[in-house]
């Protein structure tokens, strides 16, 4: 039992299953203060004052059995969802990195051999177990920030083996963290070097080899695709998208984040998210609007390209598009495990309010990944996923940037303290 909570944050609203937050009610955190939250067998089972909950008598029983952590007047909130990332990769791509403080643009960058295909050799050369144990280290940096859910995507093998390979190694990280991980086929992540010219035959490859043998062997649930200049077209982006369908998985895509992609014909297929949206045109973002896709920026990848413009996070939210935010942690474009980092540049280059960042972190990435009915919020029935922050206001999570105060998260029940990530429980 996590009592004595100075602001629980429990994302609770009375409208909540109705669908994502959108518009004024993404600032609604249900806040209660002096708070307990009362968990069992990996549940929520007590939300509510302190005082209550030790007054009532149908909890006596459990509260004898429970273990207590006094929070000492600090922040509770659910653990992050953090909803898009790529953890499936061997080692940084420090070259990339150094040609573009030298001026070298993302597309430059990846003709000259950098890019996503410079990650490809390595992790076709690795063992599963070797991209296994990087990919698990990278869970647990995500976790000591205070993510208890995340989405982990493939995308660097780029073959019918290594793609299934790291889907493999996300599976086995997956199992050996405490943590919720959902897995995404993104085998259309970039055309391959050996397909170079023959891009329909790659992406024959994906919808009649890849999708259909990942969704046999029951190793994901979406499959992403990178839909932009350079990369797929929207055409492409269908076809592999019907391949999903046919196969039973969700799907979601990277659009907009190097030119204005049309999304009509992708909305056609309900997809789960669509993410980074920074050339999103106006009529597409009135369509979004109207629906239930998670318009999910990544505003990591704006700061770490170093572009001077970030993704129209006002716009959306205004026009009543629900929002989420995700660290897209990758080595190209946004090598950050920190979902709080995420918030305070939310904040200051998108001009989100704290408590308008700290719903699209959690309830709405939940929503991202069709899990709002056991993840993103702090309710009874709901998984026991909760980060417990070293503040006193939650507006301090993202003012103080680039600062971890995560002292503690509950992934499903299991404690996992900061100091040494020592399991207490
Ligand atoms: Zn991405």
């Amino acid at each position: 039992m996590l009592i004595n909570i100075g602001q629980l944050l429990t994302l609770c609203q009375a409208n909540d299953h109705r669908g994502p937050r959108r518009g004024r009610d993404l600032k609604e955190l249900g806040l209660i203060e002096d708070a307990a939250v009362l968990c069992q067998e990996g549940k929520v089972v007590f939300v509510g004052k302190s005082r209550d909950v030790l007054r009532d008598s149908r909890l006596k029983k459990r509260l004898r059995q429970a273990i207590e952590i006094d929070c000492k007047s600090q922040v509770v909130l659910p653990g992050f969802v953090d909803s898009h990332t790529h953890p499936a990769f061997i080692r940084p791509r420090l070259t990339d990195f150094e040609r573009r403080i030298s001026g070298a643009s993302y597309e430059e960058i990846a003709q000259a051999g950098g890019g996503i295909r410079s990650s490809v050799e390595a992790v076709r050369k690795a063992s599963r177990s070797e991209l296994g144990e990087i990919i698990l280290a990278a869970f647990k940096q995500m976790n000591e920030q205070g993510t208890t859910t995340l989405e982990a995507k493939s995308g660097y093998g780029l073959t019918v083996e290594s793609e299934l390979k790291s889907l493999r190694a996300i599976r086995d990280a997956a199992a050996s963290w405490p943590g919720t991980v959902v897995s995404t086929l993104l085998g259309a992540h970039t055309v391959p070097r050996e397909f170079q010219g023959h891009c329909s035959s790659y992406v024959d490859l994906v919808c009649h080899e890849m999708i259909p043998q990942a969704a046999r062997r029951k190793l994901v649930q979406f499959v992403d695709v990178f839909t932009d200049r350079g990369a797929f077209s929207v055409r492409d982006t269908e076809t592999i998208f019907q391949a999903a369908a046919a196969s039973g998985l969700g799907v979601r895509a990277h659009v907009c984040q190097l030119s204005e992609i049309a999304l009509e014909p992708l909305l056609r297929f309900d997809p789960a998210s669509l993410d980074h949206l920074d050339h999103v045109r106006d009529h597409d973002i009135a369509k979004l609007a109207r629906g239930n896709t998670v318009a999910t920026l990544v505003p990591g990848a704006n700061y770490f390209l170093g572009l001077d413009k970030f993704p129209p996070a006002r716009k959306l939210i205004d026009a009543g598009v629900p929002v989420a935010l995700a660290t897209d942690y990758n080595p190209g474009s946004s090598p950050t495990p920190s979902m709080p980092f995420v918030l305070s540049l939310a904040c200051t280059q998108m001009r989100m309010l704290p408590a308008e960042a700290i719903a699209a972190a959690t309830i709405n990435g939940a929503w991202a990944l069709r899990l709002e009915k056991r993840k993103g919020s702090i309710a009874a029935g709901k998984d026991a996923d909760l980060a417990v922050f070293e503040v006193e206001d939650y507006r301090e999570l993202p003012y103080w940037f680039a600062s971890s105060r995560c002292a503690l998260t509950i992934l499903k029940g299991l404690v996992m303290a900061n100091a040494g990530s020592a399991e207490v429980e």
